[in-house]
């Protein structure tokens, strides 16, 4: 049993629907089905989830926008009759979404349902595609698939609870069609996860279900081995571990949601990606263990918006405390961190750039001054993470020095190196106006020379 997964872009309009009806029944083993929002259809339109968000926004403030309503439903009125299906589907989906409306009290519960309203509109519109077409098919709700979730608006934790549930799911014969990126409370109240996450309902279905394969279709062939905006035509990735995936999700690559891989791992279930305009392509394996076919490092992922937030105090090695206390003074303010690398008598902490506010900032590096008692603290903006990642590189001599090499011969200076003791990755700060030149020239280090 197969659980596929179709994202924004696989479900965008009644083409891309016929597109995936094929790819689904063209192979019995594909028995549940996890659908994102209709996305974009060609570039410059909008994601409905964009458009659900605004509008949610409308809602909250007591200023309804009409027009915005009716672009929203019109994406799917236009699939509907595209696909030749009844103009019912369209009724329903316009009844849930004014009851949300309707019901609004708590402007976060608010925000979640209506944000849910893409995909489980698109569940709704191809389960009766499939069921036109003759298939056998029935749209499942996540309430009664049993994903159970955490009370954290928009960015809800699936709870363990949802396995056993889900694997009820098994006992039924018909193909089921379940809307991704949200799940209910124990106290029955609908949460959605981070943004992009219907691949975290893919993961758990397949979990739950105890899937063989857990199928996640996409918009590209397959995972390239590094951004392709910024090297051209870059190699593909056939196959990679979990954790390598994960590291290169969370590090900036976009294909799959970084929290995803986690419940598909801890079943050892293993994940393909997929094309949906070119499902012949092979994709990309995602398993537990690796022969690498392209040496050591598989992949480098690089994003920008970063911040160095920087301490130093003499004799900072012999005071006990002083990181907890400095992370606290962020916990305080809500702000997580990436990386604190750290010498004797300094300490970096680097945060995503947009977490630290001019408000947060001064409130920050005022708390830290008395509160401390540093010598210096400043801030460092614009600056890029750039990582690379392989399991391999754990028992091989001279990757640190390679990669240095390639990025001073990018003429980039290294602003900070982190190497986790997992040695499955290896982080380099940079200015940011540098980062693609030393993406480029790791590329040319790992992947050409
Ligand atoms: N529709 C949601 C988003 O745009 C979730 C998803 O597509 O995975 O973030």
């Amino acid at each position: 049993m197969n659980v596929v997964k179709f994202g924004g872009s696989s479900v965008a309009d009644a083409e891309q629907l016929q597109k995936i009806s094929s790819i689904i029944t063209e192979h019995d083993e594909r028995k549940i089905v996890v659908v994102s929002a209709p996305g974009k259809r060609f570039s410059g339109d909008e994601k409905t989830t964009d458009l659900l968000i605004e509008y949610a926004e409308t809602v909250i403030n007591g200023e309804e926008d009409e027009k915005l309503y009716r672009k929203i439903v019109d994406r799917f009125q236009s699939m509907v009759e595209e696909l030749g299906l009844s103009l019912e589907l369209v009724e329903t989906i316009e009844a849930k979404i004014q009851k949300i409306v309707s019901d609004h009290q708590d402007d976060k519960m608010t925000m979640d349902a209506l944000k849910s309203c893409g995909e489980d509109g698109t569940a709704i519109v191809l389960s009766a595609y499939l069921q036109h077409l003759g298939v056998e098919a029935s749209y499942v709700n996540p309430k009664d698939a049993g994903i159970l979730v955490s009370d954290d608006s928009g960015s809800a934790i699936v709870l363990n609870d949802s396995l056993e549930r889900l694997y009820q799911l098994r006992n039924r014969s018909e193909i089921l069609v379940i809307p991704g990126f949200f799940g209910y409370t124990k106290a029955g109240k609908l949460v959605t996860f981070s943004r992009g996450g219907s691949d975290i309902t893919g993961s758990i279905v397949a979990a739950g279900v105890k899937a063989d394969l857990y199928e996640n279709f996409t918009d590209v062939d397959s995972v390239f081995c590094v951004n392709p905006n910024i090297v051209a035509n870059p190699k593909q990735i056939t196959s990679l571990t979990y954790k390598e995936m994960r590291e290169l999700s969370y590090a900036g690559f976009s294909v799959f949601h970084d929290e995803a891989l986690i419940p598909a791992f801890k079943a050892r279930i293993p994940v393909c990606i997929k094309n949906t305009n070119n499902p012949e392509a092979e994709g990309t394996m995602i398993v537990s263990e690796n022969h690498h076919d392209y040496g050591y490092v598989v992949g480098i992922a690089s994003d920008e918006g970063f911040l160095n937030l920087y301490v130093s105090k003499y004799l900072m090695n012999r005071e006990t405390g002083f990181g907890r206390k400095l992370l606290h003074i962020l916990e305080d303010e809500d702000i997580s961190f990436e990386h604190t690398p750290s010498g004797i008598d300094d300490m970096s902490v680097i945060l995503r750039d947009h977490q630290l506010t001019e408000e947060k900032e001064k409130r920050v590096v005022s708390r830290i001054q008395s509160e401390l008692d540093v010598d210096m603290v400043s801030i460092e903006r614009d600056l890029a993470m750039i990582m690379i990642v392989g399991e391999g590189m754990n028992s091989t001599v001279g990757i640190a020095s390679q990669a240095t090499n390639a990025i001073s011969a990018a003429n980039v200076n290294i602003e900070m190196i982190n190497q986790g003791s997992s040695e499955v990755s290896m982080m380099f700060g940079v200015k940011a106006e540098g980062m693609e030149d030393a993406v480029r020239s790791l590329y040319h280090t790992f992947f050409e020379s």
